[in-house]
């Protein structure tokens, strides 16, 4: 740190994103990205406009934000494109939560947003999840603060049914509720539906998941025009060419892409049943997971443990070191032979382990 750095960041705890080694033979199940490459088309579509780096790209992302109003069947003013999804959680930081207001979200939850608070100068509360590390809605009626919920929950891989999460968004009036739907294509019921009835609701998705494109950095927010527009402005006063040309035309290729979009994620689903199903004839227990992972644990080995000789052998995965959770391991779910040999590696660590 230099002594020129201001104050008010002096005392900042930035991210930790999970470790992205190059090289080697790893199996790399720690930062839920998608074991498979993007779209063919996203590919394709991207390629192209490299030819046409020497140009600005679309500031209002038009074509994008209209492939994305058909699919999600709202209109494009009700649409926000932005340099991964962690852009707009902290756009939505920066707008709706005042020092005053402040925000909400719970105890164990995407990391992130404890660190966008922060840097906004945002004061939160964390609301803890019960003790089976599910969020009770009941605890963000009338908070009076702006919510942040992942839904399905992140490291949990727990979804929140749409009535909870309408109730919750019913019960805040005055303030936003942002639902980070990172994961909603492996499992849960999305909010969008909702958009048209509450002016205080904004979702927010990304393409790092689902669609393959995390190193693409490509997110989105749907909500109400009247959010949409603050948010704008924030984008308007930052960055105003946030996605770069050929990210831009990536996601207008992947979205024309669905069938492999919906193709994936249920190869995913089979993988996540067949893992679960593994660790728990192998002794763990594991959180029923609506996501592109799962979280589970051991009573006879330490979550800390199982991550170190897990990464020993070759296979990453992420631990939490935090009280609640430390017990436990984040697993991506990869492919069906990647889980083998994750599954097998895991046993041979209980074997010499215990
Ligand atoms: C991965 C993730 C994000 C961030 O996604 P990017 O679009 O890659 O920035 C946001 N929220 C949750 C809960 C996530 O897991």
């Amino acid at each position: 740190m230099s002594r020129f750095l201001c104050e008010k960041y002096k005392e900042l705890i930035p991210y930790t994103p999970g470790e992205q080694p190059r090289g080697g033979r790893i199996i790399k199940l720690n930062t839920n990205e998608s074991p498979f490459p993007p779209s063919e088309k996203a590919i394709k579509k991207a390629a192209e406009a490299a030819k046409r780096l020497n140009l600005y790209p679309d500031p209002e992302c038009r074509e994008l934000r209209e492939s994305m109003a058909k699919l999600y069947n709202v209109s494009s003013e009700n649409v926000l494109m932005t340099n991964g999804s962690d852009e707009i959680l902290n756009f939505a930081f920066m707008a709706f939560c005042s020092d005053k207001t402040g925000a909400a979200f719970p105890d164990i939850t995407y990391g992130f947003y404890k660190v966008f608070a922060d840097i906004n100068n945002i004061c939160y509360t964390e609301i803890p999840l019960d003790d089976k590390l599910c969020i009770r809605r009941e605890d963000y009626f009338g908070i009076n603060k702006t919510v942040f919920i992942a839904n399905p929950n992140a490291p949990t891989g727990i979804a929140l049914k749409i009535g909870d999460i309408e109730d919750i968004i019913k019960n805040n009036p005055e303030n936003v509720v942002v639902i980070d739907e990172a994961y909603i294509d492996f499992g849960g019921e999305s909010a969008v539906s909702l958009i048209d009835k509450y002016e205080n609701l904004l979702v927010t998705m990304t393409f790092s998941k689902s669609r393959s494109m995390a190193g693409a950095r490509l997110g989105a927010g749907i909500a109400s025009k009247g959010l949409i527009e603050d948010l704008d402005l924030i984008k308007y006063s930052t960055n105003p060419y946030n996605i770069n040309s050929m990210t831009m035309a990536a996601g207008i290729g992947a979205l024309s892409d669905g069938q492999y979009t919906k193709a994936n994620a249920e190869t995913i689903k089979n993988n996540r049943e067949y893992t679960k199903n593994e660790l728990i004839k192998a002794g763990f227990s594991v959180i029923p997971s609506d996501a592109n992972f799962v979280f589970a644990k051991h009573n006879d080995i330490s979550g800390e443990k199982l991550y170190q000789e897990l990464k020993k052998r070759g296979i990453l995965v992420r631990h939490f070191a935090k009280e609640r959770i430390k017990d436990y391991n984040r697993i991506t779910i990869g492919t069906r032979e990647q889980m083998e040999e994750f599954i097998k590696t895991t046993k041979t660590v209980l074997e010499e382990n215990i």
